[in-house]
């Protein structure tokens, strides 16, 4: 299998697996894409679910990542995917898929785990480094789906006081081959840093660097995965083959990776886009108008997203058609009093303690009223400010994270100067 950018209409420049990986965004400024769609044996990823996650997962792989051995794929899945994923029932009348099981607590990990264990596989020039900016959850996720990886060491820059404790703690208790920096300054500074880092020609002769950005086709390809495991258990729940799927979006990596799954074959009625204020997709299905504006601050902040990057795909992947994109993508948007409202509905009504994106899901499935699930993409205790101030309760806190949160942090503190960041890395 070759990939090509999304903008290489006529595919005239493959890249190899290893290539696309490490270059996450493509030259032209494109997004990576399969050359090829494969089709999936559904009776056989109905067999594989039976077994488990990991093993519908390495059948899926070996159909998109068919230049790697499947020995090799197999230690990858088996390693990536050692946690559940349950599909849930919110009362009698809706049902999720709880994506939050993982070590960090939210979706992220299936991205970024099975990425960390495939770049060190692809890695053949020596160390490699991962140079990442977080504003805090994708620093975890990168952080847990790196650690123990032998050649790679990851570098996280997160803005000091600007990341939750439980964030914080989530990044700087692990050791090993993970190296978080609390850079002196904000968001904005940390990317910038990275950015430069990644310009700076001399730097980059002297040390090997690449990123773990959520477009890389390492981390998307394998959201897809969930999709399917999603579909088996619905139908074996229900009987019902065709649900409607309801995904809180922010960037749209989930979202667009559910439709790489229906391309495939894999049976949905339709998606339901939906967000939080930032409403730029669900106001294109309306409009056919697309128009990024800069993001607003919402209690789902994952989901704070102006101009999401996989917006590309999702045109792609409908071949540019908005009329048949619209045919089984719809939007919805809330506000921040409705998504409060709704964790506290949750809680009252049935007893089930809800994170602010989910809580977005959940508002989605109720407006639309169609039969299927809507994805958790984060477990309750990760948002608790949040949720305490929807429903004046604290959320329980699984042990696992409240022994994260007593481990001794280690940090590098660090001016936000971006010679003292390349010395850093020269001497790592
Ligand atoms: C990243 C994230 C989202 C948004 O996912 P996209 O793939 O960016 O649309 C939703 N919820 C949580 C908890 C997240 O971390």
């Amino acid at each position: 299998m070759k990939y090509f950018s999304t903008r290489d209409k006529s595919k005239s420049h493959p890249f190899s697996l290893a290539e696309a990986a490490f270059a996450g965004l493509a030259p032209d400024g494109g997004l990576f894409m399969p050359e090829r769609i494969p089709m999936v044996d559904m009776a056989r990823v109905e067999a594989e679910a039976e077994k488990s996650y990991a093993d519908m997962a390495l059948y899926l792989a070996s159909l998109l990542f068919d230049d790697v051995p499947m020995a090799d794929l197999e230690r990858v899945v088996r390693q990536a995917y050692d946690f559940p994923i349950e599909l849930n029932q919110v009362g009698d009348k809706y049902s999720t898929l709880e994506l939050f099981h993982g070590p960090t607590y939210a979706f992220k990990d299936f991205g970024a785990r099975f990425m960390g264990r495939m770049t060190g596989l692809l890695n053949e020039g020596g160390p490699l480094t991962i140079l990442t900016a977080t504003s805090g959850d994708t620093g975890s996720a990168v952080a847990h789906g790196f650690y123990g990886v032998d050649g790679v060491r990851v570098v996280i820059l997160y803005p000091e006081g600007k990341v939750s404790p439980l964030q914080e703690a989530q990044m700087t208790t692990l050791g090993g081959n993970i190296y978080p920096l609390r850079v002196k300054g904000n968001f904005d500074d940390c990317q910038r840093l990275v950015k430069s880092m990644f310009r700076n020609e001399e730097l980059r002769s002297q040390v090997r660097v690449t990123s773990a950005n959520s477009i890389n086709l390492l981390r998307w390809i394998p959201q897809s995965f969930y999709y399917f495991y999603g579909y088996c258990a619905w139908k074996r729940m229900t009987g019902d083959d065709m649900p409607t799927v309801v995904v809180p979006s922010g960037n749209y990596g989930n979202l667009t990776a559910g439709m790489l799954a229906r391309c495939m074959g894999l049976s949905i009625k339709g998606f339901v886009a939906a967000s939080n204020a930032n409403d730029v997709v669900p106001k294109f299905l309306l409009t056919e108008e697309y128009s990024p504006r800069a993001s607003v601050q919402t209690v789902a902040n994952a989901m704070d997203v102006g101009d999401p990057s996989n917006f590309e795909r999702m045109m792609y992947l409908c071949g540019d058609d908005v009329a048949a994109l619209k045919s089984f993508v719809k939007g919805f948007a809330c506000s921040d009093d409705e998504i409060l409202a709704a964790i506290n509905e949750i809680n009252e009504h049935y007893d089930y303690m809800s994170d602010p994106h989910s809580a977005v899901g959940y508002l989605a499935s109720k407006a639309y009223g169609e039969s299927g699930f809507y994805l958790s993409t984060a477990h309750a205790a990760k948002f608790s400010e949040v949720t305490q101030m929807a429903t004046m309760q604290s959320a329980p806190i699984p042990d696992r994270l409240a022994s994260m949160m007593q481990k001794p942090r280690n940090f590098t503190p660090m001016e936000a100067e971006d010679d003292v960041l390349a010395d850093y890395l020269r001497k790592l």
